[in-house]
């Protein structure tokens, strides 16, 4: 594995470590420590790190840099990581997209209950098993005079907000008294209440330079059906008050998020402190640390647009392959260590820029070309005919499984008299510099002899339909002498009566536009209409025994994977992951 390079998140958790900082056992009783002691370990010395998707839609790109931060530090640091499903907001959330969420943090790695691959500690949470707890901590600052039922309109409360350049107003219910607020808010918890008629906010400065601190939003009624409560409650917590207190009862050390809520911190702040003086947390809280977010060119990382895409159907679905879900991912043939290394590569900083795409493929092909078998593919299949080759006859010919790799072996191509090659290793006229097949000269069929060209037939357009060749006897690679003729072509081949005929998708960026919805376009204008190709090639026989998720190098194309919906055994279909360079136009 490759050592994560050193950044700012790091250099904090190792200062803090090394202070001791989080020695000693605190917050008993909390689902962290329930949990950590039912593993038989209560070694509080522990950083604690989470991840905590909303289950509101897929994950994208962006999580697995999040991922990989997250659950890489609880590794690195003999820590550990949550998993915590952060599904406070009802309407939006489901079990279908809870259950895509812990499929893909599997398939980079993680797990949790200790079921790590790497070892790495971590535990699963869900934030809606706290509305308990949250609701006692919005009591508490009742109690303490830190909140207040508000029953302004939601226009009210928005225009007394007041702007960056003009401090808010207080609401005029700012001032009730502590019984009131508590009796107010205990009917909004039993129900007496209509959705939207009041709202319970904290009670901190209507004239604070930072307007997340203008008597933010704490509960809001809404009947709305929870997947995990169902219908228990119909108030519901903001997610600016709920996720602190998520993070307090896990006793996360380090809470790390993207820089868009740094605004937020303050609140977060506020909170700790005031729950500590209620006497529902003790010190040491966590603490809250921004990181930039991946911004990846010719992509569109925002669950919002992604629906879009899905349900106007411009992609077949969450997981196609021109998605960047990672369900898209894994079936376009990306792979957990090509994000690893990616993630590892671009690194973790403060302040917002973009990745280019083309960052992400090498890393994919670097992995894929030290892990991915080699075969032979024909995407633009024409006829070769070997004049001077028995009819009815074949043979073995012996290709590497990996070149780099020679323990892997080889495995058999067999060859007969008729073959498909690339339509474009054949020109009647030659370019200048053409030195594969054209009349007259020869080539090395890769793995097999040395063939001369003697010419080709054309259909009434004009169109070559066979290219004649006549092979050298003495010539087969792996042979004694093989090498006595020098050529310069070297080209690939599969024999006729032996390919699999198989559907490819080349799939290419979806968007043209590296930013796509830049200027005042809409996204969906930058969508490249031609990102994706299917054809009919000729693969060698072995081909046709991939499983679904195999992936190969096919040699000259690139990367690609036996796609994981549409292939059936004996019957693989399969989608390029990625070109062997970047061929992009910009
Ligand atoms: P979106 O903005 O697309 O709706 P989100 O941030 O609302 O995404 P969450 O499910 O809340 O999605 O995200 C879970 C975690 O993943 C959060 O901690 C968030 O900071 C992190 N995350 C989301 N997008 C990115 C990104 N582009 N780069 C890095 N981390 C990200
Ligand atoms: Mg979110
Ligand atoms: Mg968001």
């Amino acid at each position: 594995p490759i050592p994560a390079a050193s950044n700012f998140i790091r250099a904090i958790i190792e200062k803090d470590l090394a202070e001791n900082k989080y020695a000693q056992k605190h917050w008993a009783g909390s689902p962290g420590d329930a949990a950590h002691q039912s593993t038989g370990q209560v070694d509080f010395a522990k950083i604690r790190t989470r991840f905590p998707p909303e289950p509101n839609g897929y994950l994208h790109i962006g999580h697995a840099k999040s991922i990989f931060l997250n659950f890489g530090l609880a590794r690195d640091y003999n820590g550990v990581c949550h998993l915590r499903f952060d599904d406070t907001n009802p309407e939006k959330e489901s079990q279908e997209y809870v259950d895509s969420i812990s499929d893909m943090v599997q398939w980079l790695g993680f797990g949790w209950n200790n079921n790590t691959p790497d070892g790495a500690e971590t535990n699963l949470y869900f934030a809606s098993d706290y509305f308990d707890v949250m609701y006692q901590a919005a009591e508490a600052l009742i109690t303490h005079g830190h909140a207040y039922v508000d029953e302004q309109t939601a226009e009210e409360v928005r225009i007394n907000r007041g702007t960056l350049t003009e401090p808010g107003k207080d609401s005029p219910f700012r001032n009730r008294s502590v019984e009131d607020n508590l009796r107010i808010f205990r009917e909004m918890r039993d129900g007496k209440h209509a959705d939207g008629s009041m709202l319970l906010r904290a009670k901190i400065d209507m004239a604070s330079p930072n307007i997340n601190m203008r008597d933010p939003a704490i509960y809001r009624i809404r009947r709305a059906h929870h997947h995990n409560t169902g219908d228990e409650w119909c108030i519901y917590p903001m997610y600016t008050f709920a996720h602190p207190i998520e993070d307090a009862l896990e006793q996360i050390t380090h809470s790390i998020c993207t820089l868009e809520f740094e605004d937020q911190r303050p609140f977060y702040d506020w909170l700790m402190a005031r729950l500590v003086e209620a006497g529902l947390l003790a010190n040491p809280v966590p603490y809250q640390y921004e990181f930039a977010r991946l911004n990846l060119t010719y992509v569109v990382l925002s669950k919002r647009k992604l629906i879009q895409l899905v349900e106007e159907k411009h992609v077949s679905g969450w997981d196609d392959p021109r998605l960047p879900t990672l369900a898209g991912a894994r079936r376009r043939g990306y792979t957990p260590e090509g994000f690893k290394l990616f993630t590892d590569r671009i690194g973790v900083s403060k302040a917002d820029s973009w990745i280019d795409y083309s960052i992400l493929e090498d890393c994919m092909r670097e992995v894929l070309n030290e892990s991915a078998p080699r075969k032979i593919a024909v995407l633009d299949p024409i006829k070769l005919v070997i004049d001077n080759y028995p009819e009815n006859q074949e043979e073995d010919c012996y290709a590497p499984n990996h070149p780099q790799k020679p323990d892997l072996g080889k495995r058999v191509v067999k060859l007969s008299k008729e073959l498909w090659i690339e339509r474009e290793d054949f020109m009647e006229e030659p370019a200048k510099g053409y030195f594969r097949l054209f009349p007259g000269n020869m080539v090395r069929l890769r793995y097999g002899y040395v063939v001369k060209c003697l010419g080709c037939e054309k259909d009434a357009a004009g169109n070559v339909t066979i290219v004649h060749c006549e092979y050298l006897t003495d010539t087969k690679s792996g042979t004694p002498g093989s090498d006595s003729v020098k050529v310069k072509g070297n080209i690939h081949w599969v024999s006729a009566a032996h390919a699999y005929e198989a559907e490819i998708r080349l799939y290419d960026r979806l968007f043209k536009d590296a930013h796509p919805g830049s200027g005042d376009k809409d996204f969906l204008d930058d969508i490249n209409p031609d990102s994706v190709r299917s054809i009919t090639a000729q693969l060698e026989q072995s081909a046709q025994e991939a499983n679904a998720g195999d992936i190969y190098q096919f040699e000259r194309h690139g990367y690609f994977v036996a796609d994981r919906k549409d292939s059936v055994p004996g019957k693989p279909v399969f989608n390029r992951t990625v070109t062997l360079r970047d061929n992009w136009q910009k």
